[in-house]
């Protein structure tokens, strides 16, 4: 079994186990010709069923051939320009390949002695963003699981500021627009604030957070005694892109002794954007900041980091163990992680963002970002100018939420089946994958755009595939209902 362990003298074997994986992976990526096959759970689920977990193959090869049937196959391929669906993007093989390292190496970022340079490139990396966003000289952060985590994180650190300043826990609110991510509401109620303690501010036309509805929200926490603990911008809602007016909302902020924590899970693709960095406007005057390097980097899962204005406040989240980060270490100026994270254990994720701007830089990612920004106004037009669909919003990022209409009257309930009938039987297809949310209760398609390899010309032929489902929905209700 030692034969399976890496270790100085497995190299043959963990070459040809990671070799073989590689290849598995790139002969797929090569002949799929649709983001996904359409298989269902009931087909799938009897196939990993089946599989003796007490009776190993022995062999990677093995394994791998097995794995074909239970994964590979019938994975959803976000680099298929046809996978429109969430904030998945296309992985650059910089990051893929850093990958491998980081998992073969296995680094742990918690202590000095367990990482040694890996906590120096973290470092530089948590630096070189909190540059980019403007947090000032004293800023530090810490790469994370995801924005879910460093939402989290970071409204623990309002959290604690709040109660350091007096602060009557049942008493602290949270604000966000009702197009903020949920992960806000889930924050809120780990941390143990009340079912009430998020207040949802009405967005505007471009779902953008109503600045003079965050002054009222703000003036009446104040004249009912409550303690606003902490605004939550969003720079790049989920559903629309939408980025909220950061000036205004950070001048809103500070007046109401706020913390404003600015969650750029998708936005922050415009952090190294040549031409569209200007829209992230106000992002300095953050307290704290997340970012989803796997949203708008092109980074593989996982890859996100939540950076703070002032690195005192990581303190909120340090503890000491006489195993692993004793007081003493700290006294000799050890670099650790640890004592900044919400995690012990935890993986050299940084890697892959290194490794990605060593070898494209800054300015060719965000070129990228760019083509996506262009592809979505083009997708716009074409939408906007195509009778059989409503189009939401003009898109801030790189989303366009829009649906189906049918040529001639219909009733609302109908329009919303025969969207959702849509979505379903194209996902079933494997032709293209695209989400949905709702608008004012009614059911809506999404397309996320953040593979730069996608044209016009797909957002055209997948238009036209949901299109076609939705009419043939339509004809066979009327067939049910007209005899
Ligand atoms: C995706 C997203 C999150 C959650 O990030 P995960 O990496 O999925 O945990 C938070 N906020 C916004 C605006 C998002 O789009």
């Amino acid at each position: 079994m030692r034969s399976h362990l890496l270790t100085g003298t497995t190299t043959r074997e963990y070459r040809r186990s990671v070799v073989d994986g590689v290849e598995r992976v790139a002969a797929r990526l090569a002949a799929t010709d649709r983001p996904f096959t359409g298989i269902t759970p009931d087909a799938l689920a009897p196939r990993v069923d089946a599989i003796d977990l007490d009776r190993p193959l022995g062999d990677t090869a093995a394994a791998l051939d097995e794995l074909e049937a239970v994964y590979l196959r019938d994975a959803v391929y976000f680099h298929h320009p046809r996978y429109l669906a969430h904030l998945n993007c296309p992985v650059a093989i910089p990051a893929v390949a850093a990958e491998a390292v980081l998992s073969a190496v296995n680094s742990s970022l918690d202590t000095w002695d367990q990482s040694a340079g890996a906590t120096l490139i973290e470092r530089r990396l948590v630096a070189w963003t909190a540059a980019r966003i403007g947090l000032g000289p004293a800023a530090d952060g810490v790469f994370t699981s995801g924005g879910t985590q460093s939402n989290l994180h970071a409204l623990l650190l309002a959290r604690e500021e709040a109660l350091a300043r007096g602060a009557d826990p049942a008493a602290l609110r949270v604000f966000t627009s009702e197009c903020g991510h949920f992960s806000v509401q889930k924050a809120a109620k780990l941390l143990g604030l009340g079912p009430g303690a998020v207040i949802a501010v009405p967005c505007d036309h471009d779902k953008r957070m109503r600045v003079p509805a965050l002054a009222r929200a703000l003036e009446e926490c104040a004249r009912a005694g409550l303690a606003p603990m902490a605004v939550v911008a969003t720079a790049g809602t989920t559903d629309f892109g939408s980025i909220d007016p950061l000036p205004a909302v950070a001048a809103l902020t500070a007046r109401h002794g706020a913390w404003l924590h600015v969650d750029a899970a998708y936005g922050c693709g415009l952090l190294v954007s040549p031409t569209r960095r200007h829209l992230l406007a106000g992002i300095e005057h953050a307290d704290s900041v997340t970012v989803d390097f796997h949203k708008s980097f092109f980074q593989p899962v996982s890859s996100s980091a939540m950076l703070v204005r002032d690195s005192a406040a990581l303190r909120h989240a340090t503890y000491h163990a006489d195993y692993l980060n004793p007081r003493r270490a700290a006294a000799e100026r050890i670099p650790n992680q640890v004592d900044k994270s919400l995690q012990t254990t935890r993986r050299f994720d940084a890697l892959k963002l290194w490794l990605t701007l060593r070898v494209m830089g800054a300015d060719g990612v965000g070129a990228l970002f760019d083509d996506l920004l262009d592809l979505a106004e083009q997708g716009w037009k074409v939408l906007d100018a195509d009778p059989r669909f409503e189009v939401v919003a003009r898109p801030a990022l790189t989303t366009l939420v829009f649906r189906w209409l049918p040529p001639h009257p219909t009733g609302p309930a109908l329009i919303d089946r025969a969207n959702l009938h849509a979505r379903a039987a194209l996902f079933a297809s494997g032709r293209a994958v695209v989400a949905g949310t709702t608008v004012h209760s009614s059911h809506y398609l999404k397309f996320t755009l953040l593979n730069p390899n996608t044209t016009p010309a797909d957002i055209e032929a997948v238009l036209d595939l949901l299109a076609a489902h939705a009419d043939r929905y339509l004809e066979e209700e009327s067939l049910v209902r007209v005899p």
